[in-house]
């Protein structure tokens, strides 16, 4: 069996790694020419760990990312709502890992180049359309540098080229832009002084304003940590601006909406000014589908079920569908009907956390303090009981797949690897 694979980003590559590791042939392209560390901080929850682990990077993600112990929510003024522990302090056995996405991305890419070969990793190359024909799908790409159509074929095509993905488009022709949530994020990676012990995430705020920091690898400069910071707020717009990472925005900008966000641990006036860039993106996901697999072509990561970044889920999520793929792949005698499981198992959870995104999942706890205590509190327990704050907690890990137990004991999607030292 062979796979055409549409898009080199955290899904696409880890699919290829999956798909070589069960011994299936890949060829991934990418629009992008030559990829560079593009964005910044991304969360991967524990079960996307185990599957890169057992993908066999689990020492390079140990050397580029930072393991978080801790996730606490604050009101805005810095009262702390609750803490809970993350990754092996939750007693996951393996870690959380906060890292710079464009790293992740690389490190992926140069697995990928060392194990299914340059040949079979084409960057530059768009995907435009493809035909199902037989059993075979035929599917064309436009070069970027000269125009020229390139051609290829396989038993099966996968769109793992996000939000906007070409092969969604051509499922879906009448799904039109993604849906603007009517909030901004500006976000930026800087070093920074380590704050709350150099292994914590916070959010602080409420639904219409807030900021989200976590430390993703180390700085150039000893002592400090390079840091991740989200800046979200709520700007209606009947039009806003097209969703684009490498949008850039001014300081001035996001100064005057969070320079008074100053906490005992944290002072984002400084964190802005130090900042060396600041992206502007529009918060966005889409609605819901009703399948995605047809016939011998399917979709994962972002091109599947684009959502808000709303509790570390996106990428995480897409490294699952990608050993999801693999596994119903490697199960059954037939292709159409793989893809077909593939989608009965993931796709309505997917559809489920996209729509409890919507609602500020595990985040909701947040919007509840502060209607019900605007001003502060002297003691969280008169705003909120441990068993309301549990409750949302409980119930989003429970559907994102992420219960300690649930990680710990499932049977691997596919045997694991001997450790394999990558070279960066
Ligand atoms: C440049 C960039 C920066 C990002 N930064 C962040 C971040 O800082 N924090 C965060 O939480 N999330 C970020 N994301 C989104 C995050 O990577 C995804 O939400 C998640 O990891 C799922 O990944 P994905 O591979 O499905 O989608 P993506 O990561 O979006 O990857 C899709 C890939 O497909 C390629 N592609 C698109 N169209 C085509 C086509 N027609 N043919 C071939 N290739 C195509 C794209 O160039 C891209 O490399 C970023 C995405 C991109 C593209």
């Amino acid at each position: 069996m062979d796979a055409i694979v549409a898009g080199g980003g955290i899904s696409g590559l880890s699919l290829a790694l999956s798909l070589h590791q069960a011994g299936i042939g890949v060829r991934v392209y990418e629009a992008v020419a030559d990829l560079a560390p593009r964005g910044v901080g991304i969360n991967l929850q524990p079960t996307a760990v185990r599957e890169l682990t057992e993908l066999g990077l689990g020492d390079a993600l140990a050397r580029i990312g930072i393991a978080t112990r801790q996730l606490s929510y604050f009101n805005k003024l810095g009262q702390l709502i609750s803490s809970e522990p993350r990754g092996l302090s939750a007693g996951y056995r393996w870690p959380q890992y906060s890292i710079h996405r464009g790293q992740l991305q690389l490190l992926l890419l140069e697995a990928v180049l060392q194990r299914i070969g340059g040949e079979n990793f084409r960057g530059g190359l768009r995907l435009t359309d493809f035909e199902q024909r037989g059993d075979r799908v035929c599917t064309r790409f436009r070069d970027s540098a000269t125009g020229a159509e390139w051609q290829d074929e396989a038993d099966i095509l996968i769109g793992a080229d996000g939000i906007h993905s070409a092969v969604r488009r051509q499922l879906y022709p009448a799904e039109g832009d993604p849906r603007y949530a009517q909030q901004i994020l500006w976000r930026a990676a800087v070093d920074a002084e380590l704050f709350l012990g150099g292994h914590t995430m916070i959010i602080a705020g409420h639904f219409h304003q807030r900021v989200i920091a976590y430390p993703i690898g180390r700085a150039a400069t000893n002592g400090k940590q390079l840091t991740n910071w989200i800046c979200q707020m709520t700007v209606p717009q009947a039009a806003p601006p097209r969703e684009d990472w490498n949008r850039l925005v001014s300081k001035e900008k996001v100064c005057a909406a969070f320079a008074g966000w100053r906490f005992p641990w944290l002072e984002m006036h400084s964190l802005i000014e130090q900042s060396p860039e600041i992206y502007e993106f529009p918060l966005v996901d889409r609605d819901p589908v009703a399948a995605w697999s047809f016939g011998r072509v399917t979709l994962i990561g972002d091109a599947a079920h684009p959502m808000q970044p709303i509790g570390g889920q996106a990428g995480s999520q897409a490294i699952i569908d990608a050993r999801a793929l693999t596994k119903a792949l490697l199960g059954a005698s037939d292709v159409i009907e793989a893809l077909k499981s593939y989608d009965r198992e993931r796709r309505p959870a997917m559809s489920d956390i996209t729509l409890r995104n919507r609602g500020f999942g595990p985040e909701a706890a947040m919007q509840l303090v502060e209607d019900r205590a605007p001003d502060g509190f002297e003691r969280i327990e008169d705003v909120i009981s441990r068993q309301e704050l549990d409750s949302i907690a409980n119930s989003f890990s429970t559907a994102a797949g992420l219960d300690v137990e649930a990680v710990n004991g499932r049977r691997s999607f596919v045997r694991p690897l001997r450790e394999t030292t990558i070279v960066l």
